[in-house]
């Protein structure tokens, strides 16, 4: 027999899914998308040291970090998780991540394998995580010629570095191909869709259960 009122005692906590890809695979695409259509998710917003692209806004993409300023959050224990990547640093502001788990609210990580491998020990069940890999390096490549707003040399960074990130595929708990973006972003709902149904997401489920054991068929 379930108690009456054990859903509502149950605080639901929220649903931290991960997105990682090589640089160029259609990541922050698919991220962009699922937040405008899905008002369920919101985007961590990770500090970095990287200097800002031309489209980019501090605060809306990126906060725009010093160097000194992020081993100052480092070393005050504000970050949830932090790696080198492409020789810039990137970090999860701790804070902002664990008051949307606390509260319930979904949360939407772009970051690296290195970041996915920290958050999942650290956040366990709360972590969902998907691997977006391109068709082709060749696909890949001209991806990120395409996009042009590194210079040439960081272009070449990317791909190298693509392929290490690409090794670390088997630890995620999904993988999706990019080879249309309409499909895989279509994928990735899918599994945010599955994800939310599961029983011990949904403590709301105890009183309904029970309303339905309860009901009198008479
Ligand atoms: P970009 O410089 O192209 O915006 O990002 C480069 C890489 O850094 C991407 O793979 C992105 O997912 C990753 N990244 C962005 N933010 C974070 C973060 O907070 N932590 C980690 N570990 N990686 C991040």
């Amino acid at each position: 027999m379930v108690a009456k009122d054990a859903g509502s005692r149950i605080r639901r906590r929220g649903l931290m899914l991960v997105l990682s890809s090589p640089s160029g695979a259609g990541k922050s695409t698919i991220a962009r998308n699922l937040i405008e259509t899905d008002p369920g998710f919101e985007l961590s917003v990770s500090v970095t040291t990287r200097p800002r692209r031309g489209s980019e806004i501090d605060g809306i993409h990126y906060h725009f970090r010093t160097q000194r300023e992020f081993d100052i959050m480092r070393d005050n224990d504000e970050l949830l998780e932090w790696a080198e990547v492409h020789g810039n640093f990137y970090a999860t502001p701790r804070e902002a991540a664990e008051k949307a788990m606390a509260e319930g609210r979904d949360m939407l990580f772009d970051i690296d394998w290195q970041g996915a491998k920290q958050l999942k020990e650290k956040m366990r069940g709360d972590i969902v995580s998907i691997f977006i890999l391109p068709p082709s390096m060749k696909e890949l490549k001209a991806r990120l010629k395409r996009r042009a707003e590194d210079q040439e040399a960081a272009i070449e960074t990317r791909l190298k570095n693509a392929r290490t990130e690409i090794e670390h595929w088997t630890e995620y708990d999904f993988v999706v191909v990019n080879d249309d973006l309409d499909r895989a972003f279509s994928q990735v709902k899918a599994i945010v869709v599955a994800e939310r149904l599961r029983r011990d997401r949904r403590p709301g489920l105890f009183d309904f259960v029970s309303g339905l054991l309860d009901e009198n068929l008479e």
